[in-house]
């Protein structure tokens, strides 16, 4: 058991529109008057009509389709490119069905990570998590229902559809629109893996305000846009920026390398590669924070020749670009590109090589990789799906019931906000209240609960962080009054998150009279919450 303290106080021990002209059975309309009628918020559905499943092809299965809700489309996906698919299959009455993602990447995707958006048309400038939160309330709006799992395989050898989850089942459909996106990608280096998220990081954004990387050397490894807005982001933090660029050009946009170019604190070194990732850092001692990562082993062009030295950083972004998401498609059917993005019948289709799955997005997109080109295409999808199930009588509208008010399937979204956003100060601390925000709070409540305290730490424009926000106020909710929870933004209460050894967020931390209890990096499963909650007021019971 280790023991720290946060200051002289706080002492821690830490153990569409229609398009199809067929004769239908289902009843159509147009957008226009879709717009016109529903111009509020809905997401309870109930079927309108039926579906002619004269034209459905008969599936091997038939007892699993007849129990279970064969639904008109999946969407895979949350990007850009998936909750735009979810907004106009939504506007159509489809009630899609869109599995976000958890621990294949955060949902919303990249853009999660991305901090400043100002490419996005008729918005000067937008964080990405903000614009992604817009994007899924949006389509919730429009009936999408959305589920925090993963896809584990899909089904499409016959109708209906089988898309396979991690912990939500198996769900049927007569459509899918596969809106995965892509993956950051690792270096693989010496050293990666033992430093990962400690030192190591591929998102300035969620970590870089950790205290450890505050006022000292850090480094970027890439050439293109990301790199360049990471290494300019960091700036904010760093005594300085080594941009390491693998070739002898930033391939960015000119805006982005004129921007990396002109700043004082980013020194871009061409033609030099991360070779060995280098711990044993850590102590503090050497005034260099507490980052283990001690540096990093480059191999650079010095007059021609290829030499090898340590470059003094204690923080190691990654901006090397991203793989398209499709190891759910091994053995499916669906055919890949040479270079493993999904193949469409024609070049900027959104139809795939099978009937009824539709593709949009960077999953697809090898070229153009813009949010703008994946809403797009994500458009073209929903379009697409829409059509080909009309045409084949399959669809089932969804009409709004009355008394619909916006909530997702998962019913994630039902607590969007802690009781308090302002920080506790002596005059308004009320120990009764469950919800609490800031170090002042934390330190009281360390020290005098005898509840379970629950604390969040997050850092201001993290996509991860605002993905975890309504998972875990939900459960917080489940357990109110009989649990405390604490907000820290690490930007406020930098002593705080520099005591409790956060390196990136969002962070959670279970104390149980001044015990640490458990400890989350990154987003995890509701039930995880729970269970170690639910685990800690065991423990509060056996104590007392
Ligand atoms: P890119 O694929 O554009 O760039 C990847 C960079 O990483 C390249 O410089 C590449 O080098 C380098 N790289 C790849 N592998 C390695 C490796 N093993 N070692 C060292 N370097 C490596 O990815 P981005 O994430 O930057 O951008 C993806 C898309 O998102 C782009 O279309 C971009 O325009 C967009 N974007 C837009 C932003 C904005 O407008 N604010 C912000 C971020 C992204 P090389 O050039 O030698 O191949």
């Amino acid at each position: 058991m280790t023991t720290f303290s946060v200051g002289p106080s706080f002492a821690v021990t830490t153990g569409l529109p229609r398009l199809g002209n067929s004769p239908l059975r289902v009843r159509h309309q147009s957008l226009t008057d879709q717009k016109s009628r529903f111009r509020i918020a809905h997401s309870r559905y109930r079927p309108r009509c039926s579906v002619d499943t004269s034209t459905a092809a008969p599936k091997s299965t038939t007892e699993t389709a007849t129990e279970q809700e064969v639904h008109n489309v999946v969407i895979i996906g949350s990007g850009p490119a998936g909750y735009t698919s979810a907004i106009y299959t939504g506007r159509a009455f489809l009630k899609p069905i869109v599995l976000e993602g958890f621990n294949s990447g955060v949902a919303g995707g990249q853009l999660m990570t991305t901090h400043i958006v100002e490419n996005w048309p008729g918005t000067l400038s937008i964080t990405g998590p903000e614009l992604m939160n817009q994007m899924r309330t949006q389509a919730e709006r429009w009936g999408a229902q959305m589920i925090t799992d993963d896809c584990v395989s899909i089904d499409v050898s016959s109708r209906p559809y089988s898309v396979r989850t991690v912990n939500s089942g198996t769900l049927l459909c007569n459509s899918i629109i596969i809106a995965t996106g892509a993956s950051a990608k690792r270096l693989r280096i010496p050293g990666e893996e033992s430093l990962w998220s400690t030192g190591i990081s591929a998102c300035a954004i969620c970590d870089g305000a950790a205290p450890v990387f505050q006022g000292v050397p850090l480094a970027v490894v890439g050439g293109g846009d990301s790199a360049c807005e990471e290494a300019i982001y960091l700036t904010k933090y760093a005594s300085e920026v080594h941009l390491l660029v693998r070739s002898d050009k930033l391939r960015a946009s000119k805006t982005l390398q004129d921007r990396a170019k002109a700043h004082p604190k980013v020194h871009i070194h061409y033609e030099t590669s991360a070779i060995e990732a280098l711990g044993g850092a850590g102590s503090g001692e050497d005034g260099m924070g507490g980052s283990p990562l001690r540096g990093v082993r480059i191999r650079e062009n010095v007059d021609g020749k290829r030499v090898e030295r340590e470059l003094k950083c204690r923080g190691l972004f990654y901006a090397i670009g991203h793989t398209a998401n499709t190891n759910f498609l091994n053995g499916s059917g669906v055919l890949l590109t040479e270079g493993g993005q999904v193949a469409t019948r024609v070049p900027g289709s959104p139809e795939t090589h099978v009937d009824g799955v539709f593709v949009a997005g960077d999953v697809a997109d090898a070229e153009y990789r813009q949010a703008v080109t994946a809403a797009g295409s994500g458009c073209q999808a929903a379009i697409a799906a829409e059509r080909w199930l009309a045409e084949r009588g399959l669809m089932v509208e969804y009409a709004p019931s009355p008394d619909d008010n916006m909530s997702s399937t998962t019913g994630e979204r039902t607590r969007e906000e802690p009781e308090k956003k302002v920080a506790d100060n002596a005059a308004t601390f009320d120990e009764d209240e469950t919800w609490h925000v800031g170090q002042f709070a934390l330190r009281k409540l360390y020290h005098s609960s005898k509840r379970p305290l629950i604390v969040k730490y997050i850092s201001p424009g993290c996509g991860p962080c605002s993905q975890l926000k309504p998972l875990l106020n939900a459960v917080i909710t489940e357990f109110e009054s009989t649990v405390h929870y604490v907000e820290i933004d690490i930007t406020e209460d930098p002593e705080i998150a520099e005591a409790a050894g956060v390196t990136g967020t969002p962070m959670v931390q279970i104390f149980y009279e001044k015990s640490l209890m458990n400890t989350f990096r990154g987003v995890k499963m509701k039930s995880e919450f729970r269970r170690a909650i639910r685990e800690t007021l065991a423990e509060s019971v056996k104590s007392s």
